[in-house]
């Protein structure tokens, strides 16, 4: 097993690889900036080495201090977490050559499935069903981009193949401003990704988002942990996740696993990873894959009963997964809300000191948080500040947990959007499940 692990990033994902560590008996080294000694898991490492001032591209995203810091401390392996440079294939590369363990895919991986044309062509070759659309770059011949947008037919959507993050994306809704999008978005791509290769596909007009757990080990073998549902979202950020996906069937359920796992051995993928579906008319359209553990992560956790943090550090030590597919179980219904220092009406970063932070907690309850009364959350960072997971026997029950925890906790001296996810769970069309991707911007009347 690993002996000593870097964690670099933050907050409560810092917290939650520090605790998987802890509990293997493996060794931590917190790296932080200056902006975050206090951070819970910084208290708690065996280790900590500061790599930077407060902005993160001095200091969680500084490879060579990160990297320096694995040396000074004789560390093994190093974690990324989600963010800053957990997707970075360079990263991954620079790690692995440095002599580190890379606690994530290879950078092969991420770098096929980093960049959206080739994913797509190497999920089509392994069955993944995907968006109707190019399937390759556009090239610049007028009349053949034309023919194509026919054939999918209206509304399409241009898509950088380097974009992330929601953006580099036009919807198209007529023949005539088909060429003008094309060129607008190429531009675009070239200045934000430095890569101007943009392809088409059918824009699907109300759409969940609905994705697959997998896990994969350097052996070849893979296992999927079932579906979730992150559809509740605002500007392409989730803000309540849920698993099962509310209709999915088990049919369903197992076809759509079986093509992600068969994905995964295509293309020899190691460590977790999440292969993302917008989900419409009963039909599954593979859109991108993450190569990394995933915020929402614990509602699979809570409905599986395994560890996706402690399995990839057992990846990564170079063992076999010790499950199949047959061993895995899903019991009950988790739902997850995102906590953010932020106002809940104009959403607006709200960093600042809590004076008072009193977790909610009960049956089902876990909160995954690196919040402390007297910790002040800093202004340089996402404003996550943690995660409540509700688990019951069914859906209805970790709703009802899930309000009984929003009406439990406790965080003053900032603002947080709890006020609007007590809102959304009394919302009917919440509570009946299956609300599409744009089903929260419209009630926000955004
Ligand atoms: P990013 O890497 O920027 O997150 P994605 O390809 O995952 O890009 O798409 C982000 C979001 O854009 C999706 O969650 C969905 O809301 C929207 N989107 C992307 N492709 C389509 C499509 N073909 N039809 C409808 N919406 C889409």
């Amino acid at each position: 097993m690993l002996e000593k692990v870097v964690i670099a990033n933050r907050g409560e994902i810092a917290l939650r690889i520090l605790r998987a560590c802890r509990e293997m008996d493996i060794k931590t080294v917190a790296v932080h900036s200056t902006a975050d000694n206090n951070l819970k898991h910084v208290l708690l490492a065996d280790e900590t080495v500061c790599i930077g001032p407060p902005a993160s591209a001095d200091s969680y995203l500084n490879m060579p201090a990160i990297i320096s810091a694995a040396e000074v401390t004789d560390a093994v392996a190093i974690h990324p977490g989600y963010g800053f440079l957990a997707e970075n294939a360079d990263f991954a590369e620079r790690v692995e050559s440095s002599g580190f363990v890379f606690i994530g895919p290879q950078a092969d991986s991420i770098r096929l499935m980093g960049d959206k044309v080739s994913a797509i062509q190497a999920m089509k070759a392994a069955g993944v069903p995907c968006v109707p659309g190019s399937d390759g770059p556009l090239g610049d011949n007028a009349d053949e981009n034309l023919r194509m947008s026919r054939e999918i037919g209206y509304p399409i959507i241009i898509k950088a193949s380097g974009g992330g993050g929601g953006r580099g994306m036009r919807v198209v809704h007529s023949e005539a401003s088909l060429a003008g999008a094309i060129s607008v978005t190429q531009a675009e791509a070239r200045a934000a990704f430095g890569n101007d290769v943009v392809y088409m596909e059918k824009f699907l007009e109300r759409p969940r988002h609905i994705e697959v757990q997998v896990l994969a080990d350097s052996h070849g073998n893979a296992v999927h942990l079932g579906e979730r549902d992150c559809s509740m979202q605002r500007r392409h950020q989730k803000v309540v996740e849920e698993a099962p996906a509310p209709g999915i069937t088990a049919e369903q359920r197992a076809r759509i696993g079986e093509r992600c796992v068969r994905a995964c051995q295509d293309i020899g993928y190691r460590s977790a990873g999440t292969f993302e579906f917008l989900y419409q008319d009963n039909e599954f359209y593979f859109i991108e894959m993450n190569t990394r553990l995933q915020v929402e992560h614990p509602v699979t956790e809570m409905i599986t009963g395994i560890d996706i943090v402690k399995a990839q550090l057992r990846i990564a030590s170079g063992e076999e997964l010790s499950f199949t597919q047959d061993d895995i179980q899903w019991r009950g219904h988790a739902i997850e809300c995102r906590i953010n220092a932020e106002d809940p009406k104009t959403f607006m970063p709200s960093p600042g000191l809590i004076p008072l932070w009193h977790a909610p907690g009960g049956p089902g309850i876990r909160v995954d948080s690196h919040v402390y009364t007297g910790y002040k959350v800093p202004p340089y960072y996402d404003s996550m500040i943690g995660k409540i997971i509700a688990h019951g026997e069914d859906r209805p029950t970790a709703i009802a947990r899930m309000k009984n925890a929003l009406t439990e906790i406790v965080i003053e001296g900032i603002k947080t959007n709890v006020p609007l996810h007590q809102e959304i769970f009394q919302h009917s069309a919440f509570q009946a499940g299956g609300t599409d991707i744009h089903y929260l911007e419209k009630r926000l009347g955004l």
